[in-house]
């Protein structure tokens, strides 16, 4: 049984342990990446004798909790400008303490009533702001899951046999070549292979060219698939053109929202989505742009009955119809986290609003940084950003090189990214903390590493 003095004494541990944390990371007052090589970190953290021998107390874990905080990547820190992962918020950490603490595993209703309506009310409001008023959903364990679970009710659509007999060898799926890799991920795994793959005619950054739509005529396609945004290069297609030449067509149009579905909550960004209530599926990352932690994804089909098709089964839950409330029959997953009440704790501290203003801030504080570098000689930054990601160079430096001295040093956490065949770093503005200063501090400090 649990001791529950034991408990109440290490949790209040970790909730002082967590604020400082979070309160040095925020202020920039620690390195913002450490990498020490497992060895030695291994050493420092006691790893070996822990698992061994165990008897971690409330002492001892102040202190390993301390070193392990210190000895990671700090989400929090303005100089946090890598992947496409959340910045957490606080009501999300807390549902997922709840959560670790009541392990309701969703999917099943017995299993958790309350978690498993969280979730039903979750995707209804997502299904809303996609489009899809006659819509259903399901949250999965990240996006490529999600991908593969759209992708699955698209062949259930073109191929409703495929479930029994498999797939017929000419169906094809249409794509951009800047499609994430779970995409083609998905062609093997539902047993279209990579040979299914057709790379959509694209502009010079990657974007599907929607005046080059291929001739489709004696083709079977299962799906075409847009990128809103694409994960390089945070650029948008153009989904309204594209759901148009999809719908006179009847292919199934995809749409990856994994990033970028999250300015739909942005008045002046959700522009950048039109067209996307045309789609036949949506996905959209919760632990992107959500401020989640990882993962929490949605899939998001226009006809309900899509998303049981998938896995061959009947039902109607999310608008509680007469039947059981059981979502098992829409994912791969069996058990499941909570993964609504996350999604449910932002929303319900923050407010739509509040998370679409967070949204509108890391986009402007992305373009800011475009704005910054482009006024200074040596950066070349080849496109205006839509979203909250950058790409660039500088001057004829080895860009990796750059990006990995500044994670040496501590100083700051880029990604990098090729651009037709080209190295370029890669900003992606997460923090909420992330700044002007932080920005010119950047330029700085390239322009002085370089030199
Ligand atoms: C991040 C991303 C994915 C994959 O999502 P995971 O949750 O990391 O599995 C898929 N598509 C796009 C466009 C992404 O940015």
């Amino acid at each position: 049984m649990w001791n529950i003095e034991e408990f109440t004494e290490a949790a209040g541990i970790t909730v002082t342990a967590l604020a400082a944390y979070v309160d040095e990371s925020q202020r920039g007052a620690a390195p913002v990446v450490r990498r020490r090589p497992p060895r030695e970190l291994a050493d420092r953290l006691g790893l070996r004798d822990l698992i061994e021998k165990g008897g971690m107390t409330p002492d001892s874990y102040e202190d390993f909790l301390r070193t392990f905080l210190a000895e990671g990547t700090r989400l929090h820190h303005p100089a946090y400008l890598a992947h496409q992962t959340a910045s957490p918020d606080f009501p999300a950490a807390l549902a997922d303490f709840v959560h670790g603490a009541t392990n309701n595993p969703m999917a099943v209703y017995e299993m958790g009533a309350a978690a498993a309506t969280v979730e039903f009310e979750v995707l209804r409001w997502m299904l809303a702001k996609v489009g899809f008023p006659a819509g259903g959903g399901v949250l999965t364990h990240g996006g490529s899951l999600a991908n593969l679970t759209a992708l699955l009710a698209a062949r259930a659509r073109a191929v409703p046999d495929a479930w029994d007999n498999g797939v017929p060898g000419d169906l094809v799926i249409l794509a951009p070549p800047a499609a994430h890799y779970s995409v083609s991920r998905a062609a093997s795994i539902l047993g279209l292979g990579q040979r299914s793959l057709v790379p959509l005619e694209t502009d010079a950054l990657g974007r599907i060219d929607v005046t080059r739509l291929p001739d489709v005529s004696g083709k079977r396609v299962m799906a075409l698939v847009a990128g809103a945004c694409a994960t390089g290069t945070g650029l948008y297609d153009d989904l309204g053109a594209i759901g148009a030449w999809c719908r006179e067509r009847g292919i199934w149009f995809h749409v990856d929202g994994a990033h970028g579905a999250s300015a739909l909550l942005s008045e002046r960004h959700a522009h950048l989505l039109d067209g996307v209530d045309l789609a036949d599926s949506v996905i959209w990352d919760a632990h992107k742009m959500l401020r989640t932690s990882s993962l929490a994804a949605a899939v998001l089909v226009r006809r309900e009955g899509d998303l049981d098709a998938a896995f061959r089964q009947e039902a109607s839950y999310l608008f509680y119809g007469d039947q059981g409330f059981d979502l098992i029959n829409r994912t791969v997953e069996c058990t499941k986290a909570e993964l609504g009440l996350k999604i449910f704790m932002n929303l319900a501290w923050r407010g739509e609003r509040g998370i679409g203003d967070y949204v509108a801030g890391r986009y402007d504080t992305a373009h800011r940084f475009w704005e910054l570098a482009r006024r200074r000689p040596g950066f070349d930054l080849p496109y205006e950003p839509e979203s909250n990601i950058v790409c660039f160079r500088y001057g004829g430096a080895d860009q990796a090189g750059l990006r990995e001295r500044m994670m040496r040093d501590g100083s700051f956490h880029l990604s990098s990214t090729e651009l037709n065949g080209v190295r370029h770093l890669r900003v992606t503005v997460m923090a909420p903390a992330t700044d002007d200063r932080t920005l010119e501090a950047l330029l700085d400090e390239i322009v002085a590493i370089a030199a």
